[in-house]
């Protein structure tokens, strides 16, 4: 109210000191006011679980790091600003590469938004940060060119990520890929042997008598022996070959870049190691044959559905003669 009156023109002029007093009262209330504001501020970017920061790009200086930075990295955020050098410590080191060729971009691009990047806790965690860059402005001739950003920990985003992945790909019983994964990676496979004119072998397996197995000695003792062939499996194969569990008790392998009599030799070697594992049940113990059909990329115009219904029948083949065998078709 007094406030008012005094702005008023018409209120008649108070003494200089009077006017110096309410000056100085005003000043107060703007300080108070910028300080609840900072406060205010402050108390949000406590509570935001995100980093905000800003940079100075031309002297490689953080000017700013929100508090949620200490409490994401367990790093000091003082050291932070006096050393930039502290962030580049902080990241995986695999992704160094690609955390500070992104925000370069920002330059060009004016704004990065999906820059993800592991970083080092200081207590050896790995976590994930996903930044989003933009400059304060585009910034004039003499003025200092400013980036700033928010960084959001993603951490448990990227777990659930990698478990359903896991999830959608693998085969919970053996741990081997699935059918639609074992396709998904074969067909990749068989695509690039087909550009490049490389061979490609796929073979099938199917364990004989599986049913025998689950009806002597139960259910279970069935899984056991699908877990241990598919250890099997997955030991035979060399780099860059495909292995999946495709059926009940059927697994495929696709071996790229092999010829075919190479390929007969690793079905041989598989055939003898599975041959050889010992299985125990109470007092009882027993082994495991199985059968497979091997076939390799012929012509040209090939489909890998034609592969898959050649090794399939040679396999069937195999089973026709006596099981315990393997096949070429
Ligand atoms: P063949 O030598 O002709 O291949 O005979 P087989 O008994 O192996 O083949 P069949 O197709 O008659 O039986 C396959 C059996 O595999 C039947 C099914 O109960 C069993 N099976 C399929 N999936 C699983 C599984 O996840 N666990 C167990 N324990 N058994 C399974
Ligand atoms: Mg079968
Ligand atoms: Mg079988």
């Amino acid at each position: 109210m007094v406030d008012k009156k005094l702005q008023d023109s018409s209120a008649p002029q108070w003494p200089e000191a009077a006017q110096t007093l309410m000056a100085l009262m005003r000043a107060r209330g703007e300080v108070a006011r910028l300080s609840e504001r900072e406060q205010l501020l402050n108390s949000l970017l406590v509570s935001v679980n995100a980093v905000l920061w800003a940079f100075n790009w031309e002297t490689r200086q953080v000017l700013y790091v929100s508090p949620a930075y200490e409490r994401i990295s367990g790093r000091s955020t003082d050291l932070l600003l006096s050393d930039y050098h502290q962030w580049r410590d902080s990241v995986y080191p695999d992704d160094l590469e690609h955390a500070e060729r992104s925000l370069a971009e920002v330059l060009e691009k004016g704004a990065v938004e999906d820059r993800e990047y592991r970083i080092i806790t200081a207590d050896g965690q790995v976590r994930w940060l996903s930044d989003k860059c933009f400059m304060n402005r585009q910034a004039e001739p003499g003025q200092p060119v400013i980036i700033v950003g928010i960084a959001e920990d993603i951490t448990e985003k990227k777990q659930l990520e990698t478990e359903l992945q896991r999830l959608a790909t693998t085969d919970e019983l053996t741990e081997s890929s699935n059918r639609r994964y074992f396709f998904e990676c074969a067909n990749r496979e068989f695509e690039k042997a087909r550009e490049q004119g490389t061979p490609l072998s796929f073979l099938m397996l199917d364990i004989d008598d599986f049913k025998a197995v689950n009806d002597t000695y139960g259910h279970q003792e069935g899984d056991n022996v699908l877990q241990r062939i598919a250890e099997c499996g997955r030991a035979a194969l060399r780099r860059g070959d495909v292995f999946g569990r495709i059926g009940g008790e059927e697994f495929a392998a696709v071996f790229p870049g092999c010829e075919p009599a190479v390929a007969l030799l690793v079905a041989e070697r598989l055939q003898r190691e599975i041959q050889q594992l010992n299985f125990s049940h109470d007092d009882q113990t027993f082994g495991i044959t199985i059968s497979q059909g091997l076939t390799s990329l012929m012509a040209e115009d090939e489909s890998l559905d034609d592969l898959y219904a050649r090794s399939d029948a040679a396999m069937y083949e195999a089973k026709r003669q006596g099981k315990n065998r393997i096949i070429t078709g």
